[in-house]
């Protein structure tokens, strides 16, 4: 990196969300992979305190502020909330910060909680995006990585949901699990296929150090695919989504008939966004901010009336911030417009970056095509060697 330009005064400024992150950290059980900010066997008596601490932060920190384009509410399992909360919660963004009628509001549900809710009370919430944590078809898997539902779950609860006429649905899958083969991978997807969604969010399992799941890989008692196993799922999912009718129109998105996420479009193009709820990040273009992450403490500090506590605030230097402008934006395939970048921090990215982007097309990681740059096919396999070319 050219250092030299980054020497002057001029610094982002903050930027006022449309979107809005709400995160809901219950699940009927912890799965073994899991390292997302997530508890089981919290009480109904806690999650409603849960519902009215989230009310109290959208009031407090949302008055007065932007309408809402998108609204995403993750976890953790939002299904685990009974209807009347989720709807509670909707109603409070609505009043607080206002929604714009075409929103998108999206939420993640576990295929077997979908029957224990009225869509139509949701539906008629607001909500017109549902994401299903299917992740496999396979009866055995879903049992090794601790899912509570089974496959055929998945069908009804994505008829349910249709019925009540919200037809932008989504289901996770993954691979790289312990016992998964290439043919049951296949399968899987080929399940997912039948079923007809428009959209695909398709991960490969990353474990991460002190869950259970990396405790019994280091003592040997669980095996997974390794990493030539892995890049062939990749490929699979990648040649078979095509095949199918799916654009891939980010490295873990796959959508029909233009029905990309538009709330995950916010976080690579690496736009502000509000984040409500225990551990919930949020941005304004400056600070990167993660709510306290502990349920029961976030709701001590919002009931009893605490000034906020964030549990960490990361305030990116101009370089980490253009460095993740061109990170995330390189998860799309049209890639990073150098012009659009260089405009929002006022100086040359091309010129700031000459030496990278050399490496990266040299590497066959990069290709720079007018004034775009993006990962090549190959670059999308090794993804993350072409986004550390800009990380300082
Ligand atoms: S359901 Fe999702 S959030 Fe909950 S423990 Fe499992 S992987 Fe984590």
């Amino acid at each position: 990196m050219n250092s030299e330009l980054l020497r002057r005064d001029w610094q982002p400024e903050r930027k006022q969300p449309a979107a809005a992150y709400i995160h809901i950290p219950f699940c009927a059980k912890k799965c073994g992979y899991c390292d997302f900010n997530a508890y089981s066997g919290y009480k109904d008596g806690t999650k409603q305190r849960y519902v009215d601490a989230i009310c109290h932060e959208i009031i407090t920190r949302g008055a007065g502020a932007n309408p809402l384009t998108s609204i995403f509410f993750g976890g953790g399992t939002p299904t685990q909330l009974p209807t009347s909360a989720l709807v509670k919660i909707i109603q409070t963004l609505r009043e607080t910060l206002g929604i714009t009628p075409d929103a998108e509001v999206t939420i993640e549900a576990n295929p077997n909680d979908v029957l224990l809710h009225d869509w139509n009370l949701l539906r008629d919430a607001g909500v017109n995006r549902v994401s299903f944590g299917v992740q496999s078809f396979n009866p055995s898997v879903l049992r090794m990585i601790d899912r509570t539902h089974a496959p055929e779950d998945a069908a009804t609860a994505l008829e349910t949901v249709r019925t009540a006429g919200i037809h932008n649905l989504s289901i996770d899958l993954m691979f790289g699990l312990p016992r998964q083969t290439l043919a049951d991978w296949r399968r899987t997807l080929e399940h997912a296929f039948a079923l007809d969604v428009p959209h695909l969010s398709i991960y490969g399992l990353i474990l991460e150090e002190k869950t259970p799941f990396w405790g019994r890989l280091q003592r040997g008692r669980m095996a997974l695919p390794g990493d030539v196993a892995q890049a062939a799922m990749l490929e699979l999912a990648m040649d078979l989504t095509l095949i199918a009718g799916y654009d891939r129109y980010e490295l873990s998105n796959y959508a029909k008939h233009g029905l990309q996420s538009r709330h995950n479009r916010v976080y690579w193009m690496n736009d502000s966004y509000w984040g409500f709820g225990a551990g919930a990040v949020g941005y304004d273009n400056i600070d990167r901010t993660t709510n306290v992450m502990r349920p029961s403490r976030y709701i001590d500090a919002m009931l009893s009336d605490q000034p906020l506590a964030f549990e960490n605030t990361e305030t990116p230097d101009l370089a980490g911030s253009i460095g993740e402008t061109l990170m995330l934006g390189l998860r799309l395939p049209e890639g990073v417009q150098l012009t659009d970048v260089s405009n929002r921090y006022r100086l040359d990215i091309r010129e700031l970056f000459a030496s990278e982007l050399i490496a990266g097309v040299d590497a066959g990681l990069l290709e720079v095509a007018g004034d775009a740059v993006r990962l090549t096919r190959h670059g999308t396999m090794f993804a993350n060697d072409a986004m550390m070319l800009f990380i300082a």
